[in-house]
């Protein structure tokens, strides 16, 4: 049976990280909205060019835009053994939008897991996140520094970048505008009893457990 997952949480809760023990264990495609926006802009596509002014500032991309990419890559054959929604949906719209795709794809949806991390913590992960420029691999200043320093744990390369959104005015926003949703979100997923909960707020490789605990009985 594909395994068609959404990882909900706020910003900075771990969904990333999660993203990338979850893709190594099952192979499922990893599909995060803001890493496909971040891709679009630096090369410069139409598509980048009508992100970057709302990303820039940590607002919502506007859902028209955003549900478009989405469906277009949830057509793709790849998606047949199942998928990760990473950042998506992120308001009410998306996630009615959502549900008329998987259903016309004949994707149904498998679960929802909300990492769950009280937002006042969130601001110094996101301000002490670092990025391996090679892999888009994760790292972080006060809980997570690469094995051997300098060096990326996952592909050996050396250098490392910050997210134009994770300067402090930007997290900020980013954080307002995203707590706002997650509440009805949460609940629209629950009354479909789709969610499950993990509690973000612990050691990395215990939220992972956690995870995992709740893919194998699915
Ligand atoms: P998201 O994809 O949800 O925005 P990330 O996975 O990029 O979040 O994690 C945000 C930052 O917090 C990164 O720097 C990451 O290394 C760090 N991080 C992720 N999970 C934890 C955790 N359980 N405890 C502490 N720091 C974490
Ligand atoms: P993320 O990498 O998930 O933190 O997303 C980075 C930025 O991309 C967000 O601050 C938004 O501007 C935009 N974005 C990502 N996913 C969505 C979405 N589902 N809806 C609207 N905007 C999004």
């Amino acid at each position: 049976m594909a395994l068609n997952l959404i990882l909900m949480g706020l910003p900075g809760a771990g969904k990333g990280t999660q993203a990338q023990f979850i893709v190594d264990k099952y192979q499922i495609p990893h599909i995060s909205t803001g890493d496909m926006f971040r891709e679009a802009i630096s090369k410069g596509t139409p598509l980048g060019l009508k992100a970057k002014s709302f990303t820039d500032n940590g607002n919502l991309v506007p859902d028209e835009v955003t549900n478009g990419i989405v469906r277009e890559r949830l057509s793709k054959d790849d998606t047949q053994p199942g998928f990760l929604l990473d950042g998506y949906p992120r308001t009410l719209e998306q996630a009615d939008a959502l549900a008329g795709m998987t259903n016309e794809l004949g994707k149904p949806l498998s679960a929802v897991i909300n990492i769950d991390v009280d937002p006042k913590i969130l601001t110094d992960r996101l301000t002490a996140r670092f990025i391996c420029k090679n892999c888009g691999a994760t790292y972080n200043k006060l809980y997570h520094m690469p094995k051997v320093s300098g060096t990326c744990d996952i592909c050996g390369h050396h250098e490392f970048y910050q997210r134009d959104d994770d300067k402090p005015e930007a997290v900020k926003t980013r954080l307002k505008v995203n707590v706002k949703m997650n509440t009805p979100l949460i609940a629209y997923y629950k009354d479909r009893d789709l969610l499950f909960n993990v509690n973000g707020d612990q050691d990395i490789n215990k939220v992972w457990q956690d995870v995992d605990k709740i893919l194998s009985t699915l």
